[in-house]
């Protein structure tokens, strides 16, 4: 007979490996960096084009270009503004440690910028973490967007989250997205299982999308245990 080990043995082998792909603002961070870039060098009518972009009136291209063409800050201010406003959610580091010691990737997904990355996971001490973004280059004291990753599937999103969570469900993983707001859309859609709390929360809802809501990465990591993912 076989044992509850053996048993136990047998279905983690037959498990496909989980990836963990994880939004960046307002998720991994408690506040967002292209707010607090706006709050402070942005057009005083940013939120109008935010609000156009939960409508669905703006694609979420124009939006960036158009929030950030208003900005003139350097690549140092935004940097050191970043690195003083952002902070990291508490229960993001603990839980980062622990999926890496059971050899669960993470990768972060922001629809947000590359140089806005880097700065908050250096100062939590959590940097280098993978992560795909847009990016952004000032030319003539100007921010211009770049989409480095532009999709086949989804005009809307700058960089379509659900692209590469199609691509890791195709090698094999099953993939686990946690995401809270309107770039996460797509990718809820596309991964195995979703988390979602704040917009994404109530967008999965409406949409019936079926997602678990969550509060913190201790929520997530209670969860998976309960269905024996880890
Ligand atoms: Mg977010
Ligand atoms: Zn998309």
């Amino acid at each position: 007979m076989e044992t509850l080990k053996k048993k136990k043995e047998r279905l983690t082998l037959s498990k496909a490996p989980l990836l963990i792909a994880c939004d960046f603002d307002g998720t991994v961070t408690q506040q967002d960096t292209l707010v607090e870039i706006l709050n402070k060098y942005g057009s005083p009518r940013w939120h109008e084009v935010q609000e156009r972009v939960v409508t669905g009136e703006l694609s979420i291209r124009e939006a960036l270009q158009m929030e950030m063409s208003s900005v003139r800050a350097t690549e140092k201010e935004l940097k050191e503004l970043l690195a003083d406003r952002i902070k990291v959610e508490p229960s993001f580091p603990p839980f980062l440690h622990s999926m890496r010691a059971q050899g669960i990737p993470i990768v972060l997904l922001t629809g947000g910028f590359d140089l806005c990355v880097e700065p908050v996971l250096v100062k939590a001490g959590l940097w280098p973490l993978p992560y795909l973004s847009n990016r952004l280059r000032r030319t003539n004291g100007t921010w211009q967007v770049e989409f480095p990753y532009p999709s086949l599937h989804c005009a809307e999103c700058g960089h379509c989250k659900a692209d590469p969570i199609r691509t890791w469900n195709a090698q094999g993983y099953t993939t686990i997205f946690v995401g809270n707001g309107v770039t996460d859309r797509c990718a809820a859609q596309a991964a195995t299982l979703t988390f979602a709390k704040d917009e994404l929360g109530q967008w999965c809802r409406k949409q019936k999308i079926p997602a678990v809501l969550f509060q913190t990465f201790s929520d997530i990591q209670k969860e998976l245990i309960r269905r024996e993912w880890l």
